[in-house]
């Protein structure tokens, strides 16, 4: 994607996040910016159609109201996206959607140093290693907060989660339907 549109795409995606929190967003993304690095906003907002669409298709595990799926209502019958979510994607590698784990690693700290959440150290099954309380995604949840970018990377060469790059609010189901949040 070409810089003007990325920058572009990026200023479209921000707004389309919950106003409280969209200055953590944008500050990973200068983050990573300031590193050399294009990162790439992508699937904000989804609504409740697309949710459900994402679930039956397997690629999501909600199939109702999700991080991705907030409103904020702006009137009668009137409402504005307001996502706790969205997706950071690598513009300069050869694919953006499957960028390796050292990018995963640098979004995942990234986020962190920004109080959000990163998807990474998520499983899907209940036998993964990534389960939450098992010895892997503990210490892979204290590198994070540590923003030990090295480890990170090592830790999720042995295993990684299966949202990558996905980044949301940090108990953003407490802020679900709220419009005047104070972060
Ligand atoms: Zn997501």
């Amino acid at each position: 994607m070409i810089e003007l549109l990325r920058q572009r795409r990026n200023k479209n995606e921000l707004a389309l996040l919950h106003p409280a929190f969209m200055l953590q967003f944008a500050s990973v993304v200068r983050d990573l910016e300031a590193q050399g690095l294009r990162p790439r906003l992508q699937e904000t907002y989804r609504n409740d159609t697309e949710q459900k669409k994402k679930f039956r298709e397997g690629k999501s595990q909600i199939s109702g109201a999700g991080p991705h799926t907030n409103v904020i209502l702006m009137g009668p019958g009137k409402s504005r996206p307001a996502s706790f979510a969205t997706h950071v994607l690598d513009d300069s590698a050869k694919n953006p959607a499957d960028p390796g784990n050292l990018w995963v690693a640098r979004l995942a700290v990234a986020a962190a140093r920004n109080r959000l959440v990163s998807g990474c150290v998520w499983s899907q099954s209940p036998k993964s290693v990534l389960a939450p309380g098992k010895p892997h995604r503990i210490a892979l949840e204290t590198a994070i907060a540590a923003l030990d970018e090295g480890l990170v990377k090592q830790l999720l060469d042995e295993a990684r989660g299966f949202d990558i790059l996905h980044i949301e609010v940090r108990g953003w189901k407490r802020f679900y339907g709220v419009e005047d949040v104070h972060a």
